[in-house]
């Protein structure tokens, strides 16, 4: 679970209240992932941030995004 303010966090981008709502947005990121994997039967190492998916040449989400939070609480059973 991502942890608000945590230092690899969201906390430092804009502020306080951004936190919070990068919070609630990571809940919800991570549920939606989980949601798509399960109804169209993709493997966790199928799923890519958009920066890292071969081909594509941008930095999104950014280097603020949780990675490793995320990818772990998308493999959460
Ligand atoms: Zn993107």
């Amino acid at each position: 679970m991502f942890a608000p303010g945590s230092a690899d966090g969201f906390k430092s981008v804009v502020g306080p209240r951004w936190d919070e709502a990068a919070a609630v947005q990571y809940d919800a990121t991570v549920t939606l992932c989980r949601d798509l994997m399960r109804r169209f039967r993709i493997a966790a190492d199928r799923v890519t941030l958009h920066g890292e998916t071969p081909g594509e040449a941008t930095l999104c989400p950014g280097k603020n995004f949780p990675r490793d939070s995320f990818f772990k609480d998308m493999r959460r059973a």
